[in-house]
């Protein structure tokens, strides 16, 4: 069915980096594009400022006082827009009928539940939120199956793999003559820091990274590649693609986005300049092409690409990721949890940057749950590694 405009957007996760970068692109196309619904954990101030630009629907805050603060502020601004809150709310408005497109951009498993509810709701998914994914998949991919949802990759290298696939693509690669799909990474800001220099990492040096500016936490995932672990494990599902099949490839310069190896020997690439807006303009016009803000790349300034193999060694973390996957079952969720609370606890101050892996590896080798065949099994396995993840946060600390 041909697209109506303008599409109305619900946008989970507004006031975060892809939040901001998904307004830009909206609000260069307002016959195109409108605002339905925006959503925010606790920045009522950010979240009022958009909603006074912006004008939606409705707006939801995780919790009542975050609620009230934002009602404030908006009756201040003499803004129509009615607060919501909660995630039940959240799911509401990700399900609505008057809901065309859903950015599902909430970090982390907080998202899992109202992207959930826009993929069930058969809503065109704009998927940012990895760790809904890798918690999930299974059940994921089949509430996808099972709706008209039409879920498109946010994260810049699903997205260029996506453009690199066959149209009409079905997720059986080998049916399709893939040999590999073939996933760069930037390597983060500690791709050549000597080993011994690791353990005194600060949060503010693991998020500074050098390409992308991005939310914190996926910042520290980059810079221990966890990032790139759970994107292997995103690429699996989306793609269809066995873990042996998924090959990552170090690419410190960020311009090639990743490839697809085909049988006959070639290699389709997609490359840009590291900018969110492109995979975001790419994923909402989809088929059609309309402009994302970003500059045009200058392949004379950028002059070389160069592509290393990953060390496993100094990045631990990606190798316990294709060990979940090679794993399956529940273990990916258990892999998304403890590192989601390993990575808060160093964001915090209460765990040394080289004892994340440790934390998630103690917490994999300690995970002897089931396969996850509903969303209360995946919410249930998903908080019994929490609790042995902050087990094991406590034994390490910043030791
Ligand atoms: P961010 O931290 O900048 O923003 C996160 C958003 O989620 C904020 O709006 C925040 O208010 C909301 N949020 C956080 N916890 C919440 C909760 N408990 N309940 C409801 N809302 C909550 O993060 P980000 O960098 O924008 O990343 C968002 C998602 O997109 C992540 O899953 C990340 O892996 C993925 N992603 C981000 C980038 C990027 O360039 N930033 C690239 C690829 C993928
Ligand atoms: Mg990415």
């Amino acid at each position: 069915m041909p697209a109506v405009f303008p599409q109305q957007i619900t946008l989970l996760g507004a006031t975060g980096s892809i939040g901001a970068n998904t307004l830009d692109v909206i609000s260069r196309h307002p016959e195109r594009y409108s605002v339905f619904a925006l959503t925010a954990h606790r920045a009522a101030g950010r979240l009022a400022e958009l909603c006074l630009q912006f004008s939606p629907r409705y707006a939801v805050m995780a919790d009542r006082s975050a609620a009230k603060e934002l009602k404030g502020l908006l009756q201040a601004g003499q803004c129509a827009t009615t607060v919501l809150e909660g995630e039940q709310a959240l799911c509401e408005v990700a399900s609505a009928s008057e809901t065309d497109v859903v950015m599902a951009a909430i970090v982390g498993a907080a998202g899992l539940k109202p992207t959930l509810a826009a993929v069930t709701a058969g809503k065109k998914v704009l998927l940012a939120n990895k760790e809904a994914l890798v918690m999930s998949g299974q059940l994921f991919m089949d509430a996808v199956e099972a709706s008209d949802c039409c879920l498109y990759p946010i994260d810049s290298e699903h997205n260029a793999i996506f453009q690199c696939l066959p149209g009409g693509f079905r997720r059986r690669p080998e049916a399709d003559g893939i040999r590999r799909i073939l996933l760069t990474a930037s390597g983060g800001p500690f791709l050549n820091t000597l080993p011994e220099k690791l353990a005194a990492i600060t949060p503010e040096e693991a998020c500074a990274h050098p390409i992308w500016s991005m939310g914190r936490k996926i910042s520290v995932d980059s810079a221990t590649m966890m990032n790139k672990g759970l994107e292997v494990i995103e690429a699996h599902w989306l793609f269809g693609a066995p873990p042996d099949r998924i090959e990552v490839v170090i690419h410190p310069q960020g311009i090639v986005h990743s490839m697809v190896d085909y049988i006959d020997g070639s290699v389709l690439a997609q490359l840009g300049t590291p900018d969110m807006r492109i995979p975001i303009a790419n994923a909402l016009a989809w088929p059609e092409r309309i402009a994302s803000g970003a500059s045009a790349l200058d392949l004379f300034d950028i002059a070389t690409l160069s592509f290393e193999r990953p060390d496993f060694g100094r990045f631990p973390c990606l190798s316990l990721a294709y060990r979940a996957l090679e794993a399956g079952g529940s273990m990916p969720a258990a892999l998304n949890a403890a590192n989601e609370e390993a990575v808060a606890a160093f964001l915090d101050g209460r765990l040394g940057f080289c004892r994340i892996a440790d934390v998630i590896a103690a917490t994999l080798e300690r995970h002897g749950w089931p396969e996850a065949e509903t969303l209360e099994a995946v919410l249930e396995i998903d908080a019994h590694a929490r609790s042995v993840a902050c087990e094991e946060i406590c034994k390490r600390g910043m030791a």
